[in-house]
Order: structure tokens, then C-alpha cells, then sequence
């Protein structure tokens, strides 16, 4: 620990408690791990401030002493955004102290939520209330409002509501200096220039602290109903979208494409799983339908998925019969990515390309990928609605975890990103860019983009105190290997 670490600390204590500050080993190591197992990092403690006064106390003491942050929520960041830097020369700054919902107005349809709220929480919270925050996705029993605001984060109903941006109607945060911005007031017009509460969303803590947001809530659901059907190609289930929504206005708010190897393996390492459908279909669609009356919800999308089968769209097609079912049909969508991780190494690119593109994209790219790289296997699931999938290459059975993702790993994934760069997409569509992506970030955004991104750095950050080494750095990183 350094001096100016320990004297941070002690600072902390004296002003916020013993409960604002953790430096016990065992209790730090838990955080030091990103959600993957990918990265390791290191923290001589973690400082908790538990309201926005102590949050500004902690930042301005950093601040004057020059020791460097990172703002921590769930830990549930797929970029090793929230992963310290390995040489312990940054404490962690943990936001779950701060976890009020410090008001839900129904009538205007809005929340005031501290950034510690666990998103499960909230959902429950709204749901008290008759409302909903209709933002929803795997991780909701940890990742926080802190850190889905920083990520921008998207999930299975940006298709009908859009990213966490278009959710958020204001931020208050700690800048790094320790001043406070308040932008709760949720303005529906507000011209006043840059937009600093829309400049924290997807910062990733590299600007500043977010303490609380105000957050868009809308009518809680009346009816749902949740159907799997099982189609020919990425290319039919696109087809099958637009006939649904011609269908339906915006009743369907998620479309999720699965293939069947991805929940072959769901089925194979998650327990309790059982297959959606009798038949076997090489994709598979998860949707979920929302009525405004009861019980109109199963009986409209039977009513879409008989038209989808009479029109060849689909093979087959099954409509859960209760709650309970719905939520083992979405658990199979959820439990991808953990079923991936049981069965072997994985490099996992959360890419975006124009949505009428996704389809080629998938197929082209996993030719090509495969073809490269002999006994890869490329799988692709997700959004395809956003024109978001999330694009895994699997190493071969048997391959030894860090030397295969450090050689054919890394060179499968640079060929990923260019091929998604070539389709004029993101490399980044929802998870952001963490360390994981910093030098791809940097080898394939145009010079003039990284230089806006650096003068926004310094502008706020100029000595590099918050969350260093995620998203951008004011030296260029070096290229990957
Ligand atoms: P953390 O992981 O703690 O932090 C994420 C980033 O935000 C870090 O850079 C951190 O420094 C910064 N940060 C955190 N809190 C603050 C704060 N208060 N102020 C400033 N910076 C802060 N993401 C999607 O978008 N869509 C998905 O469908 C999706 N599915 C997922 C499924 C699973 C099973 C898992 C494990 C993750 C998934 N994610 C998904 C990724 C993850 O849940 C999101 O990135 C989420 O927004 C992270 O929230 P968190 O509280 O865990 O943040």
C-alpha cells in the first residue's frame, strides 16, 4: 500500500466509519475477479461511502492525493470494467452501500434510484408501485443501477424500449474533483449545451462517480405470454420478426435468437433444463409478447406463431402455459453463457452490425472464422432485433483454457472485429469497452474519434484517477499481440 493510499484511508474512516472502508483480504477478494474469471486484479481495500456527501468526501480526498479509483457496482462486467489493475495501485470504490430507491412517482412515470440498487430490486420496487423499469437481462440479481448506467447497457427489451440511455431522464454524480453534478430534475427540454448527464452514460467511471440516476419507469405489464419456435436460419427468424411486429405494433418487446448447439450445451450443464420443443430445428426464437388486457396475451401470439407456421416461417412452435414456464423457457436464453463457460474456453464478442446485415453477418463470419481457424466452433446468439448478437468462438474439446485463448483466441478475435468493422458494426454493441477491448478500441477506431474520446479524458480526468486503463487512456495503448 502507498502512503497516499493509506492516508486515503484512514481519511475515509475518520470522516465515514468503519463500515466506509474494507481492508480485510478475504473480504476484498471477492471483487478482485471479473465476472469471467478473466482477469485478476488487486486493491489494498475497498472504500464504501454509503451517501453522495461521503462519496464526494472520498473523491476529493483521491482527488488531492492523487490515488486512483475504480468505481465498482456488481462486478458483473463482461470487459473487466470493473476490475482493478493488477499491481494494487488503484482502490476500488464500491457503490453497493448506496441503495435507495429515494422515490418512484407513478404518476410521472419516473424513479430516483442511488446507483448501489440492485436492478432485481428495482424491478420489484416498480412492480409494488403498478409500474415497471422495462430494462431486463441475465445478471438482474447483481448488477446495479451504477453500473448499468456507466455500461449503457441494453438486455432482452431494448427492441420495444430501447438502451439504458433512452431509460435514463437524469444523473447525479461525484466529478473527479470531488464537485457534485445534479441532474435528477428530469427535464423534457433542457438545451443548456454538452449534455453532461448523457456524457456519463457508458463512461464506464472513466469521467466521474454516478451516485443516482432518475430513471423512466413505464405501466407494469398486464398480461404476457412467452413462446418458443424453432426456424431454418438467422436469415427466416429476421423475416419472422417483421411479420410479428407487422402483426402486433410494439406488443413483441424481445426476439432472442438461439441456435441449437448453444442450447444443446444449456441443456447438457445446466441443471433442471428441459427442451422447449419435441422437434429438433438447427435456430431456435425466444419472444415474449405484452398485452394491455388480460388474458389477450397467449391467445395473440398463438395467433402470430399459427400464422408464422402457415407462412413456412417457422417448423414449430409452443406458447408457455404459465409464469412458472416462462420463466424456465427464459432461463434456458439466460444460462447460454454460463452453459459456454462448463463446456470450454471461449472468446465472446458482443458485436453489433446494421440489423438487415445480422443474418449474412452470422453466417459469413462463422465460415470464415471456422475455415481460418480448423476446430473452432463459432456460435452466435442474441438480439437479433438490435442487430446485436453475441458472437462466440469455442475452442476445441480438450483445449488447454489460457494458451489456446492467448494464441488462436486472440488471433480468432481480432478477425471477428475486423470482419464486424468490414459490415460497418461495433465491436462493442452493449457491454462496453472495460480493458478487454482497449486496444482493439484503439487499433480500429478512426484517428479522430480516438482523439475526441482523449480530449473528453483530460477534459474531466487529467491525471488519470478514474477507472484507469478501461475504455481510454490519454497515451495511446499499445497494439494488441
Ligand atoms: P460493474 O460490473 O460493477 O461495473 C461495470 C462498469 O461500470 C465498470 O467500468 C465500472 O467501473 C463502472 N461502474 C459501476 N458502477 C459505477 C458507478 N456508480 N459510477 C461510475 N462507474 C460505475 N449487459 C448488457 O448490456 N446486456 C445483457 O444482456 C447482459 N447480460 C449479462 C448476463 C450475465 C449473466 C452477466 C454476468 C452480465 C451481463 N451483462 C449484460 C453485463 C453486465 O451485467 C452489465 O454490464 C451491467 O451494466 C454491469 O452492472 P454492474 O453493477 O455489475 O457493474
Amino acid at each position: 500500500m502507498t502512503p497516499a493510499q493509506s492516508a486515503l484511508i484512514d481519511a475515509v474512516r475518520a470522516h465515514s466509519g468503519d463500515k466506509a472502508v474494507v481492508t480485510d483480504p478475504d473480504d476484498i477478494a471477492p471483487w478482485l475477479t471479473d465476472w469471467r474469471g478473466r482477469f485478476h486484479g488487486a486493491a489494498p481495500a475497498i472504500l464504501a461511502p454509503a451517501n453522495v456527501e461521503d462519496m464526494q468526501f472520498a473523491v476529493a480526498r483521491a482527488h488531492e492525493l492523487g490515488v486512483a479509483l475504480v468505481p465498482q457496482g456488481g462486478n458483473t462486467s463482461m470487459v473487466g470494467g470493473a476490475t482493478p489493475p493488477a499491481d494494487g495501485s488503484a482502490l476500488i470504490l464500491s457503490l453497493r452501500r448506496m441503495n435507495r430507491i429515494r422515490s418512484i412517482d407513478p404518476a410521472a412515470g419516473l424513479a430516483v434510484v442511488e446507483a448501489g440498487v440492485i436492478l432485481a430490486n428495482l424491478h420489484e420496487a416498480a412492480e409494488a408501485q403498478g409500474m415497471r423499469f422495462p430494462l431486463t437481462l441475465g445478471a438482474r440479481g447483481s448488477a446495479t443501477i451504477g453500473g448499468l448506467v456507466s455500461t449503457n447497457a441494453g438486455g432482452t427489451q431494448v427492441l420495444r424500449f430501447g438502451t439504458m440511455r433512452s431509460l435514463v431522464a437524469g444523473v447525479e454524480a461525484v466529478l473527479p474533483d470531488g464537485s457534485r453534478h445534479d441532474g435528477l430534475a428530469a427535464l423534457k427540454k433542457d438545451n443548456r449545451g454538452y449534455d453532461l448527464d448523457h456524457l456519463l452514460v457508458g463512461a464506464e467511471g472513466t469521467l466521474g462517480i454516478v451516485t443516482a440516476a432518475t430513471l423512466r419507469l413505464v405501466p407494469a405489464v398486464v398480461d404476457r405470454a412467452t413462446g418458443w419456435l424453432g426456424v431454418e436460419s438467422p436469415a427466416v427468424a429476421l423475416t419472422l420478426l417483421r411479420a410479428m411486429e407487422r402483426g402486433s405494433g410494439t406488443a413483441i418487446e424481445s426476439f432472442e435468437l438461439v441456435p441449437k448447439l448453444a442450447l444443446d450445451l444449456v441443456l447438457k450443464h445446466i441443471p433442471g433444463t428441459r427442451p422447449p420443443l419435441d422437434s429438433s430445428h438447427p435456430w431456435l426464437v425466444l419472444v415474449d409478447y405484452v398485452a394491455a388486457s388480460p388474458d389477450t396475451a397467449k391467445p395473440a401470439l398463438e395467433a402470430l406463431m399459427q400464422d408464422a407456421l402457415a407462412a413456412g416461417l417457422a417448423q414449430d412452435a409452443v406458447v408457455a402455459a404459465n409464469e412458472a414456464q416462462a420463466g424456465a423457457f427464459w432461463r434456458l436464453r439466460d444460462s447460454i453463457s454460463e452453459a459456454e463457460r462448463a463446456e470450454g474456453p471461449t472468446m465472446a464478442h458482443d458485436i453489433s452490425v446494421p440489423v438487415d446485415a445480422m443474418p449474412d453477418f452470422m453466417e459469413s463470419a462463422s465460415a470464415r472464422v471456422e475455415a481460418a481457424f480448423p476446430g473452432v466452433h463459432c456460435s452466435a446468439f442474441g438480439h437479433l432485433g438490435d442487430g446485436n448478437v453475441h458472437f462466440h468462438v469455442n475452442a476445441p474439446a480438450g483445449a488447454d483454457g489460457d494458451r489456446w485463448r492467448a494464441g488462436v483466441g486472440e488471433a480468432a478475435s481480432h478477425m471477428v472485429y475486423d470482419l464486424v468493422v468490414a459490415a460497418g458494426g461495433s465491436i462493442s454493441a452493449e457491454h462496453g469497452i472495460g480493458q478487454m477491448k482497449l486496444a482493439e478500441l484503439e487499433r480500429l477506431s478512426p484517428p479522430a474519434r480516438m482523439a475526441a474520446l482523449r480530449a473528453i479524458k483530460r477534459a474531466f480526468d487529467p491525471h488519470e484517477l478514474m477507472n484507469p486503463g478501461k475504455l481510454v487512456t490519454l497515451a495511446p495503448s499499445p497494439p494488441t499481440p
